[in-house]
């Protein structure tokens, strides 16, 4: 098997760890080396931003990447941990078959979307991903092979999803896909001048399959909040024109092109970020007809630029995502926008999406019934204190932070945030015995 030592770290590239890093390539490996290995970790792509992925040792499930049956007729795919979410759409997009649960980044391992419980645009029509999953064949501590679903082994199935690669090693996972006509979107933008017009637009639109607001942290005062919500749902072949039509199912590809390396700072500087939203702004007000583009424009419009998280300068960047309740979710928004536009740090993308009711067997899955908002900014250590006020206003209003995006995140505010936590805690000590699966996210929560 192969093994390495090598410094990683998660897509915000903080923090940076030595690991030893182990690269096995089918289950049989996965096993023996689970067997003598202790304090080790999963990890699929590492696109979670920050720690969760990361540990003294890590068992990389890139290798074990096979499709291992995709049923055409009722949509039902099985897959090894390490296969891709893009992986997954191109052998299932031409058969007229789509992820219902999609995040913004297709290069995710299946393993990390069960592990996370990731969401989408859609979560109010379709939950978060952990609803569309049939089956997990799960690697426990002790060496057993665990089959868990909502009807067998619930408590292990729902402690895994969301659970964080806590509960074991997820070998393999039964989905099941939703139908789609044509591999294009069509979606159409408002454009909101402050953040109670952005919140009323979320709550007059269902109709759609995706909704999703941009916001203008620059904007103060009277325009506080301002943005730009997106609607958008899944065309129909009668949607197309006939050129169209005869393709319907056919992806349409961007050009992609790689940041080499870490680039200067003053590329994310403030006044390239104001710039870059004023011409968004400007694009969306001129335009507002009803749009039809392709799948992954509307999904992944950062995946055509890969390794963009190098644009953050070499120290990296940290995200802060946080799900509010419903009625507080204005409120608190607000309120985070008022901290940061006297704060020094600036944040320089901001992505707000609504959540709908979820499943209350889920124990540590990140969704509640509400809004969340996700708030990226360049690495500072001042971002720490920053940070420690956002977590102030969101357990003041019931809410709680995103685990796959989370760097810093201090025991209090988990444990407040995550009612559920003992729970889990329960389950993980039966099945997790001595701690044989551990995370440096784990470590330093101590969750
Ligand atoms: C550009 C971008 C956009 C994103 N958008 C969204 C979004 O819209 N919604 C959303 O929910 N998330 C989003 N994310 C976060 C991302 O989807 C999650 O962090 C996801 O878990 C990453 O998958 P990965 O394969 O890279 O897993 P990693 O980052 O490698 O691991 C994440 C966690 O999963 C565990 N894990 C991985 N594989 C296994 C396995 N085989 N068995 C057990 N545990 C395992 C790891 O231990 C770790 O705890 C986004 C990330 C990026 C970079």
């Amino acid at each position: 098997m192969n093994t390495e030592r090598n410094k990683i770290a998660g897509w915000g590239n903080y923090p940076v760890i030595h690991s030893n890093i182990f690269n096995p390539e089918n289950e049989t490996e996965v096993t023996e080396l689970v067997a003598k290995t202790n304090d080790i970790i999963a990890r699929g792509n590492g696109r979670s931003y920050g720690d969760s992925a990361l540990g003294t040792q890590v068992v990389s499930s890139l290798l074990c990447n096979k499709i291992i049956a995709f049923d055409k007729a009722e949509g039902i795919l099985t897959c090894e941990s390490g296969v891709l979410l893009s992986e997954v759409l191109t052998t299932t997009i031409p058969c007229g078959f789509f992820l219902p649960v999609m995040p913004g980044t297709k290069y995710i391992t299946v393993g990390g979307a069960v592990a996370t419980d990731v969401h989408g645009k859609n979560h109010f029509h379709k939950q978060s991903f952990s609803a569309h999953v049939l089956e997990i064949k799960l690697l426990l501590s002790n060496g057993d092979t665990i089959i868990c679903s909502k009807q067998n082994n619930r408590e292990l199935f729902w402690a895994t999803c969301g659970g964080m690669g806590l509960t074991g090693f997820i070998l393999e996972t039964k989905i099941q896909l939703s139908k789609i006509e044509t591999a294009y979107i069509k979606q159409q933008n408002f454009c909101c001048e402050n953040l109670s017009e952005l919140f009323s637009a979320f709550k007059k639109h269902n109709q759609f399959d995706y909704k999703v607001g941009w916001l203008d942290c620059f904007a103060t005062e009277d325009n506080l909040g301002k943005g730009i919500f997106t609607v958008a749902s899944h065309c129909l072949t009668k949607d197309l024109s006939l050129q169209k039509q005869n393709n319907a199912l056919k992806e349409e590809r961007k050009t992609q092109f790689t940041i080499p390396f870490f680039s200067p700072a003053f590329l994310m500087s403030r006044w390239a970020i104001q710039a870059m939203n004023f011409l968004r702004w400007r694009r969306a007000k001129s335009n507002k007809q009803v749009e039809i583009i392709p799948l992954e424009q509307f999904f992944f419009p950062l995946d055509s630029i890969l390794q963009w998280n190098k644009l953050y300068g070499r120290k990296g960047f940290l995200q802060y995502q946080y799900v509010l309740p419903t009625n507080n979710a204005e409120q608190g928004t607000k309120e985070i926008l008022q901290l940061m536009a006297v704060a020094n740090d600036k944040c320089l993308l901001a992505v707000l999406k609504q959540f709908g009711k979820c499943n209350d067997r889920t124990l540590l899955s990140f969704p509640m019934e509400g809004f969340t908002v996700s708030l990226d900014f360049k690495f500072s250590p001042s971002l720490f204190a920053l940070f420690d006020r956002f977590d102030e206003v969101v357990l003041k209003h019931g809410g709680r932070i995103y685990l796959a995006k989370d760097a810093r995140m201090k025991t209090e505010m988990m444990q407040k945030g995550y009612p559920k936590l003992k729970e889990f805690q329960f389950i993980v000590k039966r099945v997790n015995s001595n701690n044989k699966f551990t995370s440096a996210q784990r470590e330093r929560i101590n969750y």
